[in-house]
């Protein structure tokens, strides 16, 4: 029976969660274990993906299977799932919209959408996509389509880009681009090709001994590195791309592939809402120790759509969701707020088996697990940690409210 619109306005929940990824689902099932009752989740989606794996399935190394699970599975048990998408937030009156025209009421606001791809952002870049001479592992539906494009390159020019914050886990797209070196190299093709790789900063990740590690790789293989460069717009025709530096625009022609990252906004709505830092990507505006909104008391917000003032990443989502968790109820009960350090992680394959680790939180970064070793050395057992443990702990423990 369809709901009257008195139905539609008195629908509440204790704590409402906008979005099921990672921040989302986790921070649920957590406050479920925890004890709260009235959680719901508003998300759209039919499908949950694990996004770390899609870099693996750009590089030949996964496919989109594994990383992907029905929706209804990771829902947490207990918690009620509204199959929408959140259209507008009045954080004055506390209500929620969705597109279904159901509003909901709430006691808690949790928010996190995760980032939009912002395709208006790059004229030209959704028309490569769809002709099939760019793509990026960061969209899924181009995803399983890069491996199949990079590894049928033997000669030309081929472009790959690292987005500018915010964005997920920017760091990480250098895993497609050293992973595709590794296979020309081992096919013996690397020679014939013009490798550019354009990044937003000066450096590769912004930590020192890191990018020093990593920068001596991306030079092994040749690798011609555009430093401060963004993608301003992209030829579809033509194959080109045009990318603004500090010595002006430089104009790459007649692309084999571009593996360019699109740029990523918060939904519109957070900025409508009033809810949003007012700066570019519009992200929630929240205190990023307490992850409170600094102008609501009941909309905190987490993940990738949270100005946290570190880069974000699904590895900072355990520190955030425990912080949040407990949060939530210390402001209930009037108690003092835990604090978040900023702990993010930047995981970066070197070669098709090995992976360097950098962990870092505001004050830079962490130090070494075990005295003596290295810690940005590439390794076969983070690159085995990365490929194949945390998928497993993601599904089983994260998602499950258990880390
Ligand atoms: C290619 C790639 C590789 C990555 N690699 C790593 C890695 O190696 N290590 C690492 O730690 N991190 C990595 N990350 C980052 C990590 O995946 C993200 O930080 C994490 O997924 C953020 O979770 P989230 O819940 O904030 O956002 P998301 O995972 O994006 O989830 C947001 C959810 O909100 C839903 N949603 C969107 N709009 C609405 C709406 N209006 N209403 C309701 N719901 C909505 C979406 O459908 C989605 O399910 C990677 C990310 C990408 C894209």
């Amino acid at each position: 029976m369809p709901l009257s619109p008195q139905d539609v306005l008195t629908d509440h929940a204790e704590v409402l969660v906008i979005g099921g990824g990672n921040a989302g689902i986790s921070l649920a099932a957590r406050l479920i274990r925890d004890g709260a009752r009235d959680v719901a989740l508003v998300e759209p989606s039919p499908v949950h993906r694990y996004r770390p794996l899609m870099n693996y399935v750009g590089g030949g190394e996964a496919t989109m299977r594994e990383l992907e699970r029905p929706m209804r599975r990771v829902i947490p048990e207990g918690c009620r799932w509204v199959q929408d998408a959140v259209e507008a937030v009045d954080p004055v009156a506390s209500t929620v919209t969705t597109r279904r025209g159901r509003r909901f009421s709430y006691g808690t606001l949790v928010v996190c959408p995760g980032m939009h791809e912002d395709w208006d952002a790059t004229p030209g870049l959704q028309d490569a996509y769809t002709a099939g001479w760019a793509s990026s592992t960061y969209v899924p539906s181009a995803a399983p389509l890069v491996w199949q494009a990079l590894s049928g390159v033997r000669e030309g020019t081929v472009l790959f880009t690292v987005p500018p914050e915010p964005a997920p886990c920017a760091a990480t797209a250098l895993k497609p681009l050293l992973m595709a070196c590794d296979s020309w190299r081992r096919s013996g093709v690397l020679d014939d090709l013009d490798v550019v790789l354009a990044i937003p900063g000066e450096h590769v990740l912004g930590v020192p001994k890191a990018d020093a590690r990593l920068e001596r790789v991306i030079a092994s293989y040749g690798v011609r590195v555009l430093r401060e460069a963004r993608v301003a717009r992209v030829d579809p025709v033509l194959r080109a791309v045009d990318l603004t530096t500090p010595a002006g625009t430089v104009r790459l022609d007649d692309l084999a592939h571009a593996h360019v990252v699109p740029h990523y906004r918060a939904p519109e709505w957070v900025t409508a809402s009033g809810l949003g830092t007012g700066e570019r990507g519009g992200q929630v505006d929240i205190d990023p120790e307490t992850l409170r909104s600094r102008r609501h008391d009941d909309v905190w917000s987490i993940g990738d759509v949270a100005a946290l003032q570190t880069s974000s990443s699904g590895g900072g989502l355990r520190k955030q969701v425990d912080v949040l968790a407990r949060n939530i109820i210390a402001a209930r009960k009037g108690r003092k707020l835990r604090r978040y350090d900023g702990f993010t992680v930047m995981p970066v394959t070197t070669s098709h088996r090995r992976l360097v680790l950098v962990e870092a939180d505001r004050s830079g970064p962490r130090p070494r697990h075990l005295p003596l070793v290295s810690r940005f050395k590439p390794r076969r057992t983070t690159w085995l940690l990365d490929r194949y443990v945390l998928p497993v702990v993601y599904y089983r423990l994260l998602l499950r409210g258990k880390v």
